[in-house]
Protein backbone atom coordinates (compact mmCIF):
# COMPACT_ATOMS: atom_id res chain seq x y z
CA UNK A 1 0.00 0.00 0.00
CA UNK A 2 1.01 3.64 -0.99
CA UNK A 3 1.15 6.21 1.92
CA UNK A 4 0.51 8.68 -1.20
CA UNK A 5 -0.67 8.58 -4.62
CA UNK A 6 -0.84 11.80 -7.05
CA UNK A 7 -2.98 12.21 -10.27
CA UNK A 8 -1.16 13.56 -12.90
CA UNK A 9 2.44 14.59 -14.13
CA UNK A 10 1.93 17.87 -14.64
CA UNK A 11 4.07 20.28 -13.12
CA UNK A 12 2.10 20.49 -9.81
CA UNK A 13 2.50 16.52 -9.42
CA UNK A 14 5.82 16.23 -10.33
CA UNK A 15 7.06 19.02 -7.91
CA UNK A 16 5.01 17.62 -5.22
CA UNK A 17 6.15 13.89 -6.03
CA UNK A 18 9.56 15.01 -5.83
CA UNK A 19 9.20 16.94 -2.02
CA UNK A 20 7.33 13.93 -1.03
CA UNK A 21 10.14 11.77 -1.60
CA UNK A 22 12.65 13.98 -0.62
CA UNK A 23 10.76 13.52 3.11
CA UNK A 24 11.02 9.46 2.88
CA UNK A 25 7.38 9.37 1.95
CA UNK A 26 6.22 5.65 -0.10
CA UNK A 27 4.68 7.86 -3.44
CA UNK A 28 3.04 6.70 -6.35
CA UNK A 29 2.40 8.96 -9.41
CA UNK A 30 0.64 8.28 -12.52
CA UNK A 31 -0.65 9.67 -15.70
CA UNK A 32 -2.80 8.30 -18.68
CA UNK A 33 -0.62 9.56 -21.01
CA UNK A 34 2.11 7.32 -22.33
CA UNK A 35 4.96 9.84 -21.09
CA UNK A 36 5.95 13.68 -19.51
CA UNK A 37 3.63 16.07 -21.33
CA UNK A 38 5.10 17.50 -24.61
CA UNK A 39 2.86 20.61 -24.83
CA UNK A 40 4.16 23.69 -24.74
CA UNK A 41 2.21 25.60 -22.34
CA UNK A 42 3.73 27.85 -19.93
CA UNK A 43 6.44 29.90 -20.66
CA UNK A 44 6.91 32.11 -17.61
CA UNK A 45 8.54 30.68 -14.49
CA UNK A 46 8.66 32.90 -11.11
CA UNK A 47 11.52 33.25 -8.43
CA UNK A 48 9.27 31.55 -5.97
CA UNK A 49 9.27 28.82 -8.16
CA UNK A 50 12.32 28.54 -8.89
CA UNK A 51 13.12 28.58 -4.81
CA UNK A 52 10.96 25.47 -5.00
CA UNK A 53 12.72 23.58 -7.94
CA UNK A 54 15.75 24.49 -5.53
CA UNK A 55 14.18 22.70 -2.60
CA UNK A 56 13.32 19.75 -4.74
CA UNK A 57 17.23 19.47 -5.35
CA UNK A 58 16.77 19.69 -9.17
CA UNK A 59 17.61 23.44 -9.71
CA UNK A 60 21.01 22.93 -11.45
CA UNK A 61 19.38 20.35 -14.02
CA UNK A 62 16.79 22.94 -14.63
CA UNK A 63 18.28 26.45 -14.96
CA UNK A 64 20.23 25.39 -18.51
CA UNK A 65 16.76 25.99 -20.00
CA UNK A 66 15.87 29.06 -18.60
CA UNK A 67 16.83 32.42 -19.85
CA UNK A 68 16.88 33.97 -16.19
CA UNK A 69 15.24 37.73 -15.76
CA UNK A 70 12.99 38.93 -18.58
CA UNK A 71 10.61 41.92 -18.35
CA UNK A 72 7.97 43.15 -20.25
CA UNK A 73 7.81 46.38 -22.23
CA UNK A 74 4.24 47.87 -23.48
CA UNK A 75 3.70 49.02 -26.75
CA UNK A 76 0.46 51.52 -27.35
CA UNK A 77 -1.98 51.71 -30.21
CA UNK A 78 0.77 53.58 -32.20
CA UNK A 79 3.02 50.91 -32.00
CA UNK A 80 5.00 53.25 -29.30
CA UNK A 81 6.73 51.90 -26.41
CA UNK A 82 4.77 53.41 -23.14
CA UNK A 83 5.28 51.19 -20.27
CA UNK A 84 8.03 48.85 -18.85
CA UNK A 85 8.27 46.17 -16.33
CA UNK A 86 11.99 45.04 -15.02
CA UNK A 87 12.55 43.56 -12.33
CA UNK A 88 15.33 43.65 -10.85
CA UNK A 89 15.79 43.01 -7.03
CA UNK A 90 15.78 39.31 -5.97
CA UNK A 91 13.96 39.19 -2.92
CA UNK A 92 13.14 35.62 -3.13
CA UNK A 93 17.31 34.64 -4.12
CA UNK A 94 15.94 34.49 -8.17
CA UNK A 95 14.75 37.05 -10.76
CA UNK A 96 11.18 37.48 -10.20
CA UNK A 97 10.66 36.95 -13.87
CA UNK A 98 12.15 34.31 -16.39
CA UNK A 99 11.15 32.18 -19.64
CA UNK A 100 11.36 28.54 -19.50
CA UNK A 101 9.48 25.83 -21.19
CA UNK A 102 7.17 23.92 -19.22
CA UNK A 103 7.59 20.81 -21.24
CA UNK A 104 11.27 20.76 -20.83
CA UNK A 105 10.78 21.21 -16.98
CA UNK A 106 8.19 18.29 -16.74
CA UNK A 107 10.17 15.91 -18.75
CA UNK A 108 13.47 17.04 -16.14
CA UNK A 109 11.36 16.56 -13.53
CA UNK A 110 9.56 13.24 -14.86
CA UNK A 111 13.46 12.02 -15.74
CA UNK A 112 14.41 12.37 -11.94
CA UNK A 113 11.80 10.38 -10.91
CA UNK A 114 13.57 7.20 -12.76
CA UNK A 115 14.66 4.64 -10.30
CA UNK A 116 13.63 7.33 -6.88
CA UNK A 117 13.54 5.25 -3.82
CA UNK A 118 10.32 6.39 -2.70
CA UNK A 119 8.21 7.11 -5.25
CA UNK A 120 7.01 5.21 -8.38
CA UNK A 121 6.23 6.53 -11.30
CA UNK A 122 4.03 4.98 -13.40
CA UNK A 123 2.47 6.25 -17.08
CA UNK A 124 -0.63 5.04 -19.20
CA UNK A 125 -2.10 4.27 -16.11
CA UNK A 126 -5.51 6.25 -15.76
CA UNK A 127 -7.28 6.68 -12.48
CA UNK A 128 -10.62 5.85 -13.24
CA UNK A 129 -12.64 5.67 -9.57
CA UNK A 130 -11.75 5.27 -5.14
CA UNK A 131 -14.14 3.82 -2.90
CA UNK A 132 -12.57 3.88 0.83
CA UNK A 133 -11.68 0.45 1.65
CA UNK A 134 -13.70 0.19 4.50
CA UNK A 135 -13.64 -0.91 7.62
CA UNK A 136 -9.49 0.39 7.09
CA UNK A 137 -9.09 4.19 6.73
CA UNK A 138 -7.19 3.64 2.77
CA UNK A 139 -8.68 4.32 -0.36
CA UNK A 140 -9.03 1.15 -3.12
CA UNK A 141 -8.11 3.13 -6.52
CA UNK A 142 -9.43 1.48 -10.12
CA UNK A 143 -6.41 2.26 -12.25
CA UNK A 144 -7.26 1.77 -16.77
CA UNK A 145 -3.41 0.16 -17.98
CA UNK A 146 -3.28 -0.75 -21.42
CA UNK A 147 -7.01 -2.00 -21.74
CA UNK A 148 -6.79 -4.14 -18.30
CA UNK A 149 -8.35 -2.74 -14.94
CA UNK A 150 -5.83 -3.04 -11.69
CA UNK A 151 -6.56 -2.06 -7.65
CA UNK A 152 -3.92 0.12 -5.87
CA UNK A 153 -4.15 1.06 -2.34
CA UNK A 154 -2.98 4.24 -0.44
CA UNK A 155 -3.93 6.16 2.88
CA UNK A 156 -3.87 9.52 0.95
CA UNK A 157 -4.93 10.44 -3.01
CA UNK A 158 -3.83 14.13 -4.58
CA UNK A 159 -5.56 14.80 -7.69
CA UNK A 160 -3.29 17.07 -9.74
CA UNK A 161 -5.30 15.83 -12.77
CA UNK A 162 -5.26 19.66 -14.14
CA UNK A 163 -8.78 21.53 -15.38
CA UNK A 164 -10.92 18.61 -16.16
CA UNK A 165 -9.97 16.80 -12.93
CA UNK A 166 -11.67 13.50 -12.21
CA UNK A 167 -10.82 13.59 -8.54
CA UNK A 168 -12.51 16.87 -8.23
CA UNK A 169 -15.35 15.62 -10.32
CA UNK A 170 -16.06 11.95 -8.54
CA UNK A 171 -15.42 14.92 -4.95
CA UNK A 172 -18.61 16.51 -6.51
CA UNK A 173 -16.91 20.07 -5.99
CA UNK A 174 -17.61 23.33 -8.10
CA UNK A 175 -15.78 25.31 -9.81
CA UNK A 176 -16.46 29.04 -8.97
CA UNK A 177 -15.80 31.70 -11.12
CA UNK A 178 -16.15 32.64 -14.67
CA UNK A 179 -14.96 31.21 -18.28
CA UNK A 180 -14.11 34.45 -20.91
CA UNK A 181 -15.40 34.17 -24.26
CA UNK A 182 -12.28 36.02 -25.75
CA UNK A 183 -10.26 33.66 -27.83
CA UNK A 184 -6.33 33.82 -28.19
CA UNK A 185 -4.01 31.66 -30.41
CA UNK A 186 -0.78 30.42 -29.93
CA UNK A 187 2.08 30.53 -31.93
CA UNK A 188 5.43 29.02 -30.84
CA UNK A 189 8.35 29.58 -33.36
CA UNK A 190 11.88 28.59 -33.30
CA UNK A 191 15.18 30.33 -34.77
CA UNK A 192 14.68 33.64 -33.69
CA UNK A 193 17.60 35.97 -35.08
CA UNK A 194 16.55 39.04 -32.65
CA UNK A 195 19.02 38.91 -29.25
CA UNK A 196 16.02 40.56 -27.51
CA UNK A 197 14.82 39.09 -23.91
CA UNK A 198 11.80 40.82 -22.80
CA UNK A 199 8.32 40.23 -23.67
CA UNK A 200 6.59 42.92 -26.03
CA UNK A 201 2.97 43.42 -25.81
CA UNK A 202 0.89 45.37 -27.92
CA UNK A 203 -2.13 47.14 -26.07
CA UNK A 204 -3.84 47.72 -29.02
CA UNK A 205 -7.39 47.03 -29.98
CA UNK A 206 -7.03 46.25 -33.98
CA UNK A 207 -5.16 42.97 -32.63
CA UNK A 208 -3.96 42.95 -29.15
CA UNK A 209 -0.79 40.49 -29.43
CA UNK A 210 2.69 39.51 -27.03
CA UNK A 211 5.67 38.71 -28.80
CA UNK A 212 7.69 36.43 -25.84
CA UNK A 213 10.89 35.38 -26.95
CA UNK A 214 12.14 31.80 -24.87
CA UNK A 215 15.20 29.94 -24.55
CA UNK A 216 17.08 27.59 -27.11
CA UNK A 217 15.57 30.71 -29.57
CA UNK A 218 12.40 30.12 -29.16
CA UNK A 219 9.34 32.62 -29.43
CA UNK A 220 6.04 32.58 -28.82
CA UNK A 221 3.05 34.92 -30.40
CA UNK A 222 -0.15 34.92 -28.77
CA UNK A 223 -2.94 37.34 -30.41
CA UNK A 224 -6.09 37.98 -29.78
CA UNK A 225 -9.42 36.84 -31.79
CA UNK A 226 -12.34 39.41 -32.17
CA UNK A 227 -15.55 37.91 -31.30
CA UNK A 228 -17.09 36.20 -34.54
CA UNK A 229 -13.79 35.24 -35.76
CA UNK A 230 -13.28 31.25 -36.66
CA UNK A 231 -10.59 29.56 -34.89
CA UNK A 232 -10.04 27.65 -37.50
CA UNK A 233 -9.90 30.28 -40.32
CA UNK A 234 -7.39 32.00 -38.15
CA UNK A 235 -5.13 29.28 -37.32
CA UNK A 236 -4.31 29.03 -41.51
CA UNK A 237 -0.41 29.37 -41.84
CA UNK A 238 -0.94 32.38 -44.06
CA UNK A 239 -2.92 34.60 -42.33
CA UNK A 240 -0.64 33.71 -38.57
CA UNK A 241 2.29 34.79 -40.38
CA UNK A 242 1.00 37.65 -41.69
CA UNK A 243 -0.11 38.57 -38.25
CA UNK A 244 3.59 37.97 -37.12
CA UNK A 245 5.23 39.83 -40.03
CA UNK A 246 2.87 42.77 -38.99
CA UNK A 247 4.53 43.07 -35.64
CA UNK A 248 8.31 41.52 -36.24
CA UNK A 249 8.91 41.15 -40.42
CA UNK A 250 12.10 39.21 -38.99
CA UNK A 251 10.07 36.55 -37.39
CA UNK A 252 7.72 35.50 -40.11
CA UNK A 253 9.32 33.09 -41.57
CA UNK A 254 10.52 31.31 -38.83
CA UNK A 255 9.66 27.71 -38.55
CA UNK A 256 6.11 26.89 -36.66
CA UNK A 257 6.31 24.52 -33.83
CA UNK A 258 2.77 24.49 -32.90
CA UNK A 259 -0.60 26.40 -33.42
CA UNK A 260 -3.77 26.53 -31.13
CA UNK A 261 -6.53 28.77 -29.95
CA UNK A 262 -7.28 28.48 -26.32
CA UNK A 263 -10.22 29.72 -24.21
CA UNK A 264 -9.02 31.11 -20.37
CA UNK A 265 -10.86 30.62 -17.57
CA UNK A 266 -10.74 32.07 -13.89
CA UNK A 267 -11.81 29.83 -11.61
CA UNK A 268 -11.29 28.15 -8.15
CA UNK A 269 -12.44 24.93 -6.53
CA UNK A 270 -14.87 25.41 -3.37
CA UNK A 271 -13.25 22.55 -1.43
CA UNK A 272 -9.41 22.26 -1.58
CA UNK A 273 -9.68 19.03 0.72
CA UNK A 274 -12.44 16.05 1.41
CA UNK A 275 -11.24 13.70 4.21
CA UNK A 276 -7.98 12.08 2.41
CA UNK A 277 -8.25 13.18 -0.72
CA UNK A 278 -6.68 16.78 -1.49
CA UNK A 279 -6.36 19.01 -5.03
CA UNK A 280 -3.42 20.90 -6.25
CA UNK A 281 -2.34 22.83 -9.10
CA UNK A 282 -4.99 23.13 -12.32
CA UNK A 283 -7.73 20.80 -11.02
CA UNK A 284 -7.90 23.16 -7.22
CA UNK A 285 -7.92 26.43 -9.56
CA UNK A 286 -7.82 28.03 -13.24
CA UNK A 287 -5.92 31.29 -13.83
CA UNK A 288 -5.92 33.56 -17.22
CA UNK A 289 -2.74 33.01 -18.97
CA UNK A 290 -1.87 36.91 -18.56
CA UNK A 291 0.47 37.10 -15.94
CA UNK A 292 2.04 33.80 -16.42
CA UNK A 293 0.92 32.23 -13.21
CA UNK A 294 -1.18 29.07 -13.30
CA UNK A 295 1.71 26.83 -12.92
CA UNK A 296 2.99 28.67 -10.69
CA UNK A 297 -0.01 28.67 -7.72
CA UNK A 298 0.73 24.57 -9.11
CA UNK A 299 4.23 25.01 -7.14
CA UNK A 300 3.15 26.69 -4.33
CA UNK A 301 0.65 24.75 -3.87
CA UNK A 302 2.89 21.48 -4.03
CA UNK A 303 5.19 23.41 -1.93
CA UNK A 304 2.75 23.78 0.80
CA UNK A 305 1.13 20.68 0.72
CA UNK A 306 4.19 18.25 0.69
CA UNK A 307 5.47 19.07 4.24
CA UNK A 308 1.81 18.89 5.85
CA UNK A 309 1.00 15.66 4.09
CA UNK A 310 4.48 14.31 4.85
CA UNK A 311 4.15 15.04 8.74
CA UNK A 312 0.53 13.83 8.94
CA UNK A 313 1.49 10.60 7.23
CA UNK A 314 4.48 10.11 9.22
CA UNK A 315 2.26 10.48 12.53
CA UNK A 316 4.25 13.86 13.42
CA UNK A 317 1.34 15.90 13.08
CA UNK A 318 -2.41 15.90 13.46
CA UNK A 319 -4.27 15.58 10.10
CA UNK A 320 -6.30 19.01 10.51
CA UNK A 321 -2.67 20.29 9.84
CA UNK A 322 -4.04 19.89 6.19
CA UNK A 323 -7.19 21.85 6.76
CA UNK A 324 -4.22 24.92 6.49
CA UNK A 325 -3.28 24.07 2.87
CA UNK A 326 -6.77 25.18 1.45
CA UNK A 327 -6.86 27.64 4.11
CA UNK A 328 -3.57 29.62 3.41
CA UNK A 329 -3.48 28.89 -0.39
CA UNK A 330 -7.08 29.72 -1.87
CA UNK A 331 -7.20 33.22 -0.71
CA UNK A 332 -3.52 33.78 -2.62
CA UNK A 333 -4.57 31.83 -5.88
CA UNK A 334 -7.74 33.40 -6.16
CA UNK A 335 -5.64 36.82 -5.69
CA UNK A 336 -3.58 36.22 -8.09
CA UNK A 337 -6.30 35.37 -10.74
CA UNK A 338 -7.63 38.44 -10.22
CA UNK A 339 -4.24 40.26 -10.96
CA UNK A 340 -3.94 38.23 -14.27
CA UNK A 341 -7.72 39.40 -15.42
CA UNK A 342 -6.56 43.43 -14.55
CA UNK A 343 -3.57 42.86 -16.83
CA UNK A 344 -5.77 40.75 -19.04
CA UNK A 345 -8.56 43.63 -19.47
CA UNK A 346 -5.35 46.02 -19.92
CA UNK A 347 -4.04 44.37 -23.05
CA UNK A 348 -6.94 43.76 -24.48
CA UNK A 349 -8.55 47.29 -25.21
CA UNK A 350 -12.08 47.49 -26.51
CA UNK A 351 -11.40 50.60 -28.79
CA UNK A 352 -8.74 52.99 -29.51
CA UNK A 353 -10.32 55.43 -27.26
CA UNK A 354 -9.69 53.52 -24.41
CA UNK A 355 -6.48 52.33 -25.27
CA UNK A 356 -5.99 55.97 -25.90
CA UNK A 357 -7.23 56.86 -22.57
CA UNK A 358 -5.47 53.55 -20.42
CA UNK A 359 -2.25 54.29 -21.54
CA UNK A 360 -1.96 58.01 -21.47
CA UNK A 361 -3.13 57.34 -17.78
CA UNK A 362 -0.49 54.83 -17.27
CA UNK A 363 2.13 57.03 -18.53
CA UNK A 364 0.91 60.07 -16.35
CA UNK A 365 0.95 57.55 -13.48
CA UNK A 366 4.88 56.62 -14.42
CA UNK A 367 5.67 60.35 -13.71
CA UNK A 368 5.15 59.54 -10.06
CA UNK A 369 8.29 57.76 -8.99
CA UNK A 370 7.04 55.73 -6.03
CA UNK A 371 4.17 54.46 -8.69
CA UNK A 372 6.57 54.09 -10.96
CA UNK A 373 8.65 51.68 -8.95
CA UNK A 374 5.59 49.94 -8.05
CA UNK A 375 4.83 49.46 -11.33
CA UNK A 376 8.09 48.98 -13.33
CA UNK A 377 9.69 45.92 -10.57
CA UNK A 378 6.35 44.21 -10.00
CA UNK A 379 5.17 45.02 -6.97
CA UNK A 380 1.65 44.81 -7.59
CA UNK A 381 2.19 41.22 -7.57
CA UNK A 382 0.28 39.61 -4.25
CA UNK A 383 2.62 39.08 -1.71
CA UNK A 384 2.91 35.12 -0.71
CA UNK A 385 1.06 35.98 2.76
CA UNK A 386 -1.59 34.34 4.22
CA UNK A 387 -3.88 36.22 6.76
CA UNK A 388 -5.26 32.55 8.40
CA UNK A 389 -3.12 29.62 8.90
CA UNK A 390 -0.18 27.50 10.42
CA UNK A 391 1.71 30.24 11.72
CA UNK A 392 1.97 32.01 15.64
CA UNK A 393 0.90 35.80 14.47
CA UNK A 394 2.45 38.48 16.27
CA UNK A 395 0.83 39.97 19.58
CA UNK A 396 -1.71 42.77 18.60
CA UNK A 397 0.07 46.08 18.13
CA UNK A 398 3.04 44.49 17.25
CA UNK A 399 4.30 44.76 13.54
CA UNK A 400 7.46 42.81 11.53
CA UNK A 401 8.66 43.43 8.31
CA UNK A 402 8.19 40.26 7.49
CA UNK A 403 5.20 39.23 9.34
CA UNK A 404 4.65 35.52 10.51
CA UNK A 405 2.35 33.60 7.70
CA UNK A 406 4.65 35.34 4.82
CA UNK A 407 7.51 33.88 2.29
CA UNK A 408 10.85 34.88 4.37
CA UNK A 409 13.23 37.09 1.82
CA UNK A 410 16.84 34.78 0.73
CA UNK A 411 19.59 36.46 1.16
CA UNK A 412 23.13 35.17 0.51
CA UNK A 413 24.87 34.72 4.06
CA UNK A 414 28.62 34.02 4.17
CA UNK A 415 30.37 31.04 5.83
CA UNK A 416 33.55 30.80 7.81
CA UNK A 417 35.51 30.08 4.17
CA UNK A 418 34.17 33.43 2.74
CA UNK A 419 31.75 31.68 0.44
CA UNK A 420 28.26 33.47 -0.15
CA UNK A 421 25.36 31.01 -0.21
CA UNK A 422 21.65 31.00 -1.06
CA UNK A 423 20.14 31.11 2.67
CA UNK A 424 18.29 27.79 2.06
CA UNK A 425 21.20 25.81 0.83
CA UNK A 426 21.96 25.67 4.50
CA UNK A 427 18.54 25.43 5.96
CA UNK A 428 18.08 21.46 5.01
CA UNK A 429 14.67 19.78 4.37
CA UNK A 430 12.77 20.78 7.98
CA UNK A 431 12.01 23.72 9.77
CA UNK A 432 14.99 25.65 10.51
CA UNK A 433 15.41 28.68 13.19
CA UNK A 434 17.74 32.02 12.76
CA UNK A 435 19.41 33.29 15.83
CA UNK A 436 21.70 35.66 16.80
CA UNK A 437 25.31 33.92 17.41
CA UNK A 438 25.34 35.22 20.90
CA UNK A 439 22.36 34.09 22.44
CA UNK A 440 21.67 31.26 24.85
CA UNK A 441 21.27 28.19 22.21
CA UNK A 442 17.69 27.14 22.01
CA UNK A 443 16.74 23.55 23.82
CA UNK A 444 16.42 21.32 21.89
CA UNK A 445 12.73 20.47 20.46
CA UNK A 446 11.66 24.19 21.88
CA UNK A 447 9.95 24.76 18.07
CA UNK A 448 7.51 22.03 17.11
CA UNK A 449 8.50 18.20 19.30
CA UNK A 450 9.10 15.77 16.65
CA UNK A 451 9.65 17.38 13.61
CA UNK A 452 13.27 17.92 12.43
CA UNK A 453 14.45 21.43 12.94
CA UNK A 454 18.01 23.08 12.05
CA UNK A 455 19.70 26.12 13.80
CA UNK A 456 21.51 28.58 12.29
CA UNK A 457 23.43 30.92 14.64
CA UNK A 458 24.07 34.55 12.89
CA UNK A 459 26.70 37.10 13.12
CA UNK A 460 25.69 40.33 12.54
CA UNK A 461 27.04 42.18 9.66
CA UNK A 462 29.48 44.21 11.24
CA UNK A 463 30.43 41.41 13.30
CA UNK A 464 33.44 38.69 13.05
CA UNK A 465 33.54 35.23 12.94
CA UNK A 466 35.18 34.17 16.32
CA UNK A 467 34.18 30.31 16.60
CA UNK A 468 34.57 27.20 14.06
CA UNK A 469 31.34 25.68 12.67
CA UNK A 470 30.54 22.20 14.01
CA UNK A 471 28.12 19.18 12.59
CA UNK A 472 25.82 20.65 15.33
CA UNK A 473 25.98 24.68 14.46
CA UNK A 474 26.48 26.52 11.94
CA UNK A 475 27.46 29.90 12.28
CA UNK A 476 26.72 32.14 9.27
CA UNK A 477 27.27 36.00 8.56
CA UNK A 478 24.55 38.32 7.65
CA UNK A 479 26.52 39.47 4.54
CA UNK A 480 23.39 41.60 3.13
CA UNK A 481 22.05 42.56 6.40
CA UNK A 482 18.52 41.33 5.27
CA UNK A 483 18.67 38.74 8.80
CA UNK A 484 19.07 42.07 10.72
CA UNK A 485 16.62 43.91 9.18
CA UNK A 486 14.04 40.76 9.94
CA UNK A 487 15.07 40.19 13.76
CA UNK A 488 15.33 43.99 14.56
CA UNK A 489 12.00 45.01 12.88
CA UNK A 490 9.86 41.90 14.84
CA UNK A 491 12.49 43.20 18.48
CA UNK A 492 13.55 39.27 18.04
CA UNK A 493 16.67 37.16 18.67
CA UNK A 494 15.41 34.62 16.83
CA UNK A 495 12.80 33.47 14.27
CA UNK A 496 11.82 29.77 12.85
CA UNK A 497 10.73 29.48 9.21
CA UNK A 498 8.63 26.48 7.98
CA UNK A 499 9.69 23.69 5.81
CA UNK A 500 8.14 25.59 2.68
CA UNK A 501 10.00 28.61 4.12
CA UNK A 502 7.39 30.92 5.02
CA UNK A 503 7.94 32.48 8.19
CA UNK A 504 6.47 30.24 11.28
CA UNK A 505 7.43 32.43 14.22
CA UNK A 506 9.29 35.38 15.68
CA UNK A 507 11.22 34.39 19.22
CA UNK A 508 12.43 36.86 21.95
CA UNK A 509 15.39 35.32 24.05
C1 LIG B 1 -1.40 28.92 -23.50
C2 LIG B 1 -1.05 28.77 -22.06
C3 LIG B 1 -0.01 29.51 -21.54
C4 LIG B 1 0.32 29.41 -20.20
N1 LIG B 1 1.35 30.16 -19.72
C5 LIG B 1 1.68 30.04 -18.42
C6 LIG B 1 2.84 30.73 -17.91
O1 LIG B 1 3.54 31.40 -18.65
N2 LIG B 1 3.15 30.58 -16.60
C7 LIG B 1 2.40 29.79 -15.76
O2 LIG B 1 2.72 29.74 -14.56
N3 LIG B 1 1.32 29.12 -16.22
C8 LIG B 1 0.96 29.20 -17.51
N4 LIG B 1 -0.07 28.46 -18.00
C9 LIG B 1 -0.81 27.56 -17.10
C10 LIG B 1 -0.08 26.22 -16.89
O3 LIG B 1 0.24 25.63 -18.12
C11 LIG B 1 -0.95 25.28 -16.05
O4 LIG B 1 -1.39 26.00 -14.92
C12 LIG B 1 -0.20 24.03 -15.61
O5 LIG B 1 0.04 23.13 -16.67
C13 LIG B 1 -1.00 23.26 -14.55
O6 LIG B 1 -0.22 22.18 -14.11
P1 LIG B 1 -0.91 20.95 -13.38
O7 LIG B 1 0.22 20.02 -13.05
O8 LIG B 1 -1.74 21.44 -12.25
O9 LIG B 1 -1.90 20.29 -14.44
P2 LIG B 1 -1.61 19.76 -15.92
O10 LIG B 1 -0.34 20.31 -16.44
O11 LIG B 1 -2.85 19.99 -16.67
O12 LIG B 1 -1.39 18.18 -15.72
C14 LIG B 1 -2.45 17.32 -15.41
C15 LIG B 1 -2.05 15.88 -15.76
O13 LIG B 1 -3.04 14.99 -15.25
C16 LIG B 1 -3.21 13.91 -16.15
N5 LIG B 1 -4.54 13.30 -15.90
C17 LIG B 1 -5.75 13.90 -15.99
N6 LIG B 1 -6.73 13.05 -15.64
C18 LIG B 1 -6.12 11.88 -15.31
C19 LIG B 1 -6.61 10.62 -14.87
N7 LIG B 1 -7.91 10.38 -14.66
N8 LIG B 1 -5.72 9.62 -14.62
C20 LIG B 1 -4.38 9.84 -14.82
N9 LIG B 1 -3.88 11.02 -15.25
C21 LIG B 1 -4.72 12.04 -15.48
C22 LIG B 1 -3.09 14.59 -17.52
O14 LIG B 1 -2.74 13.63 -18.52
C23 LIG B 1 -1.99 15.61 -17.27
O15 LIG B 1 -0.70 15.11 -17.59
C24 LIG B 1 -0.43 28.54 -19.35
C25 LIG B 1 -1.46 27.78 -19.88
C26 LIG B 1 -1.78 27.88 -21.23
C27 LIG B 1 -2.89 27.05 -21.78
Amino acid sequence: MYQAVIVGTGPTGLVLAHLLGSYGVKTLIIDKASGPVDEARAVTIDDESLRTLHATGLLSKILPNVVLGYGVHYFSWRNKLFAKIEPQSQEYGYPKRNAFRQQLLVKALSDALLDHEFVDQRFEHELLDWQQAAPSPALNLRLRHQGQELQVQTAWLVGCDGGRSLVREQLGISLNGSTYSEKWLIADLIGRHSAFRHTRTYCDPVRPAIRLPGPQTTVRYEFMLHPGEDPDACLQEPLVRQWIHDRNPEDAQLQILRKVVYTFHARVADVWRVGPVLLAGDAAHLTPPFAGQGMNSGIRDAHNLAWKLAAVVQGKAPEDLLDTYEQERKPHAWALIQMALRIGAYMQPKTRWGAALSQSLLKLVCQIPAARDYILHLKFKPKPRFAKGFFMALASGHTAWVPPGQLMPQPKVQLSSGELVLLDTLLGQGFAVLQWSHEAALPPGLVLPGLPCKTLRVIRHEDDFMQESSPQVLWVRDAEGVIAKLLDSAAASAVVLRPDRYVFAYLKL
